[in-house]
């Protein structure tokens, strides 16, 4: 590990296949898994950065939710699940799969459970 500057490091990471690589600014302290009967099915494990601090590059496919205002983006090679983002509204945030994140260990962040089923 570098020695702590203050200075907040950006992590890169990357889809399964490479065709998405993705910059955040800074390792996420703590990531939401979410109960809710999309993220059951895809397993992110989300991270929250404030929308335009995150480079991502690379094919994506979004997907709109029902009437939820986010498009849920993924791979359009190998199919993880990589970011969302909102469609209308702009809540100043958006998430990342922290699971695609180089060198991110579940184990050692805090994870949030947020209840959201139904
Ligand atoms: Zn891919």
């Amino acid at each position: 590990m570098a020695e702590e500057t203050g200075q907040a490091s950006s992590v890169a990471g990357s889809c399964h296949c490479g065709a998405v690589r993705i910059e955040v600014p800074a390792p996420p302290e703590w990531v939401a898994s979410c109960n809710c009967s999309l993220c059951t099915k895809t397993a992110w494990l989300v991270a929250y950065y404030p929308d335009g601090a995150v480079k991502v590059e690379g094919e994506t496919v979004p997907y709109a939710w029902g009437d939820r205002m986010i498009g849920i983006h993924h791979c359009a090679v190998c199919g993880c699940g990589t970011h969302w983002r909102t469609l209308s509204e702009d809540f100043g945030r958006m998430g990342v799969n922290a699971r695609l994140l180089d060198g991110f260990d579940a184990k050692a962040v805090e994870v949030r459970l947020f209840d959201n089923k139904g």
